[in-house]
């Protein structure tokens, strides 16, 4: 006991400190001999400090209790006043001459500091690799917003022309321009509204999170456009899966753009007997969630650029989703991967790591 890492107490029936171990002097502050004789309550802050008598009194009475047999997190306090938080188990010895409980105490607030400490990092590293793409993405930007911009240049001029030139310029020329002029105003917003949902740092909340349900979740947002595409749409889990500690949003964000993905290639490319899996699986310590369909694929030479920002085929993509993709899966201690499926089709393969982290 004197050797001992954690804090031992050993308390009587009436909550009197009768042994305290020189690992729980160090935590608490107080000496054996401040210790000894005094109420344990001492070392815990209110509301508790007051209820603890009332606690086991009820515990000897009625043999039911929270702490005895089982651990769990409580609030210790400090001989200077300083609170901790601290993981307590508490066991019980039965003598003929009463009984007794020992309570064992491990400090975590050097773990929990270390945790916040990760956390931010965490938030740190999302937040530079959003800088990093935001990097690459300039160059791209340049070319995205330009082109607009000079067709609405370009539009405006020849009306202008066209009512210098003739006073009763027809009706229907007008309007065309103008439609044209809105449609492009319409392209460059909308690049400008992407960039702005990438930069925008928001607060990284990641939590425990059942994977399966984060899908299930994306399954509903589709459910309405599925019916209408024919598509079918299927969800396996392979195993049952661990929670994740993930946050919430960004995962489903990934998803989402995968499943979209899928739908684009599917009707883009007119199949008519379209099949998305979606399968979850635990292979070492990652949870692998793919992404499967039966489209179109990816053409050998367009696999490499298929995550670099604003790469599309589409006629109206911006060729921002699997880039934003990867860096969340990134941020997440994962990876995000294309492979073409035998006989034609994409799939993509989410990895998130299990290891807690924060
Ligand atoms: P966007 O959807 O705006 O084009 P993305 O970054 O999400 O941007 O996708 C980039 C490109 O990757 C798409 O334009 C498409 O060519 C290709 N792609 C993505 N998913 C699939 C898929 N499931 N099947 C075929 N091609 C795909």
């Amino acid at each position: 006991m004197k050797a001992a890492a954690d804090a031992i107490i050993i308390i009587d029936d009436s909550g009197i400190i009768e042994q305290f171990n020189p690992a729980a002097e160090r935590m608490f502050g107080f000496s054996q001999q401040e210790a000894c004789g005094r109420n344990v309550s001492m070392l815990m802050p209110e509301p508790q400090r007051s209820q603890h008598d009332g606690y086991i009194a009820s515990y000897l009475q009625t043999g039911e209790g929270k702490v005895i047999g089982s651990g769990r997190e409580v609030t210790g306090l400090r001989k200077n006043g300083d609170s901790f938080p601290m993981a307590l188990s508490v066991g019980e010895i039965r003598q003929p001459e009463g009984q007794r409980f020992v309570g064992i105490v491990r400090d975590l607030s050097e773990f929990r500091a270390a945790q916040q400490q990760v956390r931010h990092l965490e938030e740190q590293l999302l937040h530079a690799d959003r800088l990093v793409i935001l990097g690459e993405l300039t160059a791209g930007i340049a070319h995205e917003i330009n082109q607009p911009l000079t067709a609405i240049a370009a539009y405006a001029d020849a009306g202008r022309t066209m009512i210098d030139r003739r006073v009763d310029t027809p009706r229907e020329d007008m309007q065309s321009i103008c439609e044209r002029i809105s449609e492009q105003s319409r392209r460059a917003a909308e690049v400008v509204q992407r960039l702005r949902k990438l930069v925008r740092s928001g607060t990284v909340s990641k939590t425990r999170q059942d994977i399966e349900k984060i899908i299930n979740n994306v399954l509903l947002l589709f459910e309405y456009e599925i019916k209408n595409s024919k598509t079918d749409l299927h969800f396996k889990a392979l195993c049952d899966l661990p929670p994740l500690y993930v946050d919430e949003v960004q995962i489903q964000q990934i998803l989402v753009n995968l499943v979209k993905n899928s739908l684009d290639a599917l009707s883009g490319a007119g199949v008519e007997d379209g099949a998305i899996a979606i399968q979850a699986d635990l292979v070492d310590d990652e949870i692998v969630v793919s992404v499967s369909d039966n489209g179109p694929g990816v053409l050998t030479e367009d696999r490499e650029k298929l995550f670099e920002a604003f790469f599309t085929t589409k006629p109206k993509g911006v060729g921002l989703g699997l880039s934003i993709c990867k860096s969340i899966a990134a941020a997440h201690g994962g990876s995000l991967k294309f492979s073409a499926q035998e006989g034609g089709g994409s799939r993509f393969t989410l990895s998130l790591p299990l290891r807690s982290i924060g």
